[in-house]
This record gives C-alpha cells, structure tokens and sequence, in this order.
C-alpha cells in the first residue's frame, strides 16, 4: 500500500569519503521513500567543524547524483538542469546555516525544564565514574545537576565554571517498536542525562538530529544499527518537543544491520574494501552496485538476486529487512555488476566505457582511437567484463601501434614449438578470409593440427602475438577487427622475437 505521508531522510555528515554503509543506508531511504511515492530529504549534518569538509559535501552531492539517488528536497539540486531537490519547504538543509535554530529550541527545552545546565568538570565526572563503577553501580551521568537551585547556579557561576545543557531523561522505561527488530525497550539505568550543547554553546548531534528530524516532519528513520543507543534518548526528546510544540508526532525507526566485512569483523570506513569511489573508479554501474548493496539486508526475492531499481522500489518493504549482520561480499557484487553490463543496450555499454578510452587510462595516443573498430568489438565486451575498467586492457590492442609487452603472457604462451605453431598459422591466415572469423578460427585450427595442438593450445600463441595478453575477447573476431593488415605483421614481430631467444618445454 502506498503512502504517499512517507518522509525519509538521509542525513550524512560531510566527513571523509562516501563510504558503502552510506550508500546502503542512502538506498534504503530512497526505496522506501521511492516504494510511497513519499519524499526524500537530504540533509548535511555539517555542525563538527572540524571534521566536515566542502570537499566532502561536495562528494556527497556528486555520489548521489553518479547513484541517481534523487532527493526531494536538500541543499542542492539533484538534477542541476530542472532543480529538482533544490530547497523545499522546511529549509535549510544544511546544519551549518540552522544554528539559529538550535539556540532557540535549547533555549525552550530549557525553560521547560526539559534540559539543564549541567557544570560538572571533567575531572569530577571521571572521578563520580570511576566510584559508580568500584560499587557496581551504573556509571553513566548520575544526575549531580539535575536539580540545582538558582543559588547554586549563581554559586557555580560565580566561580568561573561553564556549563553545558543536559536533556533531562525521564525516569520511565521507553518501549518502541523497531521496523526491522520488533519491540525494544530501554530501561532509565541504561539512558542517563545526555549532553546537548556544549559548553561553547555549540549544539551537539543529539540535538540538532532529532530537531531536525522534527522539524522537518519525518515520518521514518532508517539508519545503521550502531546508531540504536541513541533512540530511546531520541524518543525522549521528541516527547519533550511535542510538548513544547515543536514536533508532531514521534517517528518510527527502523535500523538497517550491520555489514560485516573480511574476518567477520564490521565494514570499517577506513577498509579500503569500503570506498564508494573505488568501486566508481573500476567500473561499477550505478544499478550494478546499487543491486548489490540491497542485498545487504534485503533481498528481493527467494530465488532472484538481479533487479533493476524500479523493480527493487516496487517491492521494498521493511518488513523484508534481516535484522542478522549482512556480509559484504566483493565477488558476488562484481558478479552482480557483471549481470548488469549484459543488461545495456549496446549504446548505452559503448558510452558508459567512454572514460576508460581516455586518458589517464588509455594506453595508446588518443588521434589512434578508431571509433568504428571500438564499436565492433563492443559488443563482444559487453558479455565478458565484470567491471568497466576491464575495457582498456581488452581492446588496447586495437589501438596501439605495438601489442603491449606482458612478459608473463608471454612466457605462458610462448613456450617450446611456438614458433613452428606460428609460423604454420601465419601462413594459413594469410590465404584464410578475413571476412569470416570461421575461417580465422580454421586456420588457426589446421595450424594446430598440424603440430598435434588443440585450438585452445594452438590460439595462445596467436592471441599473444596479436594482443600481448593470454587473455581477451574472442580471439577470431579480435583478429578480423584488427585486420589482416595490422595482423600478420605482429606475427611476424613475435617471430622476430622468438628467434632471439630460447624457449621453455
Ligand atoms: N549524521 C548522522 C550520521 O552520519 C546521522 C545519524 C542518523 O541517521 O540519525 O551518523
Ligand atoms: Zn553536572
């Protein structure tokens, strides 16, 4: 059922580069959002100076807009040419530019009596710690300045000290329901009296989050599961601002799973297994990835694992999340990519590989591109690459004045009897049609036959001759594209060579 209600966030901070969790989470809130035809907010929580960047939101900006990740509203267009997602009503959708804000929603909770000032030092919090710990009692904030009177703020005041504000938790036991893990309750002892402005008078995450999330009206919050011990202290606040006016109603949670990488250890976003712009670099299509990273906690079907996006906004239900920790696992997402690849109209395959024909990754000068030659091997790449970046080094051979030397290729193919294979071929190919890769393939063929090898056998030492690789595409069809003319004279070139050197059995 549709509910069209619906409004999700995500709300990254600009620290770092885009990391896979992210995205998951990112693509979660847009499925969801997506599935109700609800709305997307997308919102910096830049208020760490000293850790967010412009840098990194502007990566941030830059991978939501490569995933086609699109947002309802947000600090930026998502699309640049109609605006869409630029502003929207409950802006802005930056932190940095809502201190304002959270000054004046402090300020009220203070009134209220909902937070207060809070002077302990450091000192004496560690030390009040330390005992609670000794005596087996709980050891979070215990309350000291709960209820100072007006004396003893002065008192404190007087002596110099400064104050950060704490929410004042209610002494109740909070009980909601998690969209993925079912009931969960949160017993006082568990939540102490949290920090909300520090001393400075900077506004911490355990504010200006749940505000946010209050002010602009979300509905549901899905966000990693290392963010559950701060909900029961959400839920508390939310009840303080819908007494105070300034929210309606307390949203739901859901919390997505973990993801675990190498070793059953969490996806760190230091692993470089981790990186949204490595996957970008080698060649994932945005779709490829994006079915990927659904499975990491979803998964749409017993026995499908390969959607597109339509297909996965049109089922997505939380009620499908796995609460279980999700493994990462790079091979089943290559493969997954892989399937994707085959899915492109070849157009759209021959484009999306324009960057790895250019520099810095061609290995040839650019004026030796030949158009017409890429577009006739395209279609045998397309149904072998598992990334995009796979393309340079499969058809550099078209491009490039010599094959490239791998010396390992070479040593793998060349072995004993090489030159013999070759030279047989070469002669075979000679007369054989180049308007027929068939007949490429005989001729190599009856070369090997000759020499008591099978085509696999006998092709290795064509293909290195020709390619500089043991491995490629389709070598017949690699062969007539090249032509004739370009052909037999690498042959000749590897003869060359052969007959310089000794060979292995
Ligand atoms: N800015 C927070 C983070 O990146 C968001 C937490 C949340 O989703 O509530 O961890
Ligand atoms: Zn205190």
């Amino acid at each position: 059922m549709v509910n069209a209600n619906v409004r999700v966030r995500f709300c990254p901070s600009p620290t770092g580069n885009p990391h896979v969790g992210l995205v998951r989470t990112a693509l979660f809130n847009w499925a969801y959002a997506r599935h109700h035809q609800g709305t997307l907010v997308f919102r910096i929580e830049d208020t760490d100076a000293a850790r967010d960047s412009e840098e990194s939101y502007e990566q941030l900006l830059d991978s939501m807009r490569w995933l086609g990740l699109d947002w309802d509203e947000g600090p930026a267009p998502f699309d640049t040419a109609t605006g869409h997602g630029d502003g929207g009503p409950h802006g802005p959708y930056r932190q940095s530019q809502r201190m304002d804000i959270y000054r004046d929603v402090a300020d009220k909770l203070l009134a209220g009596g909902y937070a207060y000032p809070c002077y302990c030092t450091t000192e004496e919090l560690d030390a009040r710690r330390d005992a609670a710990r000794a005596a087996g009692r709980p050891s979070g904030y215990d309350g000291h300045c709960r209820d100072l009177t007006a004396e003893q703020k002065t008192a404190y005041e007087t002596e110099g000290r400064t104050h950060i504000v704490r929410f004042r938790m209610p002494d109740e036991t909070i009980t909601f329901t998690d969209l993925v893990r079912g009931e969960l309750t949160f017993t006082p002892d568990n939540v102490p009296d949290y920090g909300i402005v520090r001393a400075n008078g900077a506004p911490l995450y355990t504010l200006v989050n749940p505000v946010d999330d209050a002010l602009m009206e979300i509905t549901h919050i899905l966000r990693g599961e290392d963010l559950l011990s701060s909900t029961p202290r959400q839920i508390a606040l939310y009840k303080a601002l819908i007494e105070l006016g300034l929210a309606k109603a307390v949203p739901q949670f859901g919390h997505l799973p973990y993801v675990m990488g190498e070793g059953n250890k969490k996806l760190s976003k230091r692993d470089p297994q981790s990186s949204l712009n490595l996957y970008r670099e080698r060649g994932f299509l945005p779709e490829g990835l994006l079915n990927y990273l659904s499975l990491l906690g979803w998964s749409y079907s017993a026995d499908q694992d390969v959607f597109t996006m339509p297909e996965m906004v049109e089922r997505f239900d939380l009620a499908d999340v796995n609460a279980n920790p999700a493994r990462f696992d790079l091979k089943k997402a290559e493969a997954i990519n892989a399937d994707h690849i085959r899915m492109l109209d070849v157009k759209t395959f021959t484009e999306a590989c324009g960057p790895w024909l250019e520099a810095p990754h061609a290995n040839w000068a650019p004026e030796d591109f030949d158009q017409s030659a890429w577009e006739a091997i395209a279609p045998y790449a397309q149904t072998r690459l598992t990334v995009l970046s796979d393309i340079t080094a499969n058809v550099d051979f078209l491009f490039r004045e010599e094959p490239v030397d791998d010396e390992a290729s070479w040593q793998k193919a060349m072995k004993e009897g090489a030159a013999d294979l070759l030279r047989t071929a070469r002669a075979k190919l000679e007369t054989a049609d180049w308007n027929s890769a068939d007949s490429l393939k005989a001729a190599v063929l009856a070369a090997g036959e000759e020499h008591g090898l099978k085509l696999g056998k006998a092709q290795a030492p064509v293909r290195v001759a020709v390619t500089g690789r043991t491995v490629g595409l389709p070598l017949f069809e690699s062969l007539q594209i090249l032509g004739k003319d370009r052909t037999l004279p690498r042959i000749d070139r590897a003869l060359t060579k052969l007959a310089g050197q000794p060979l292995l059995p």
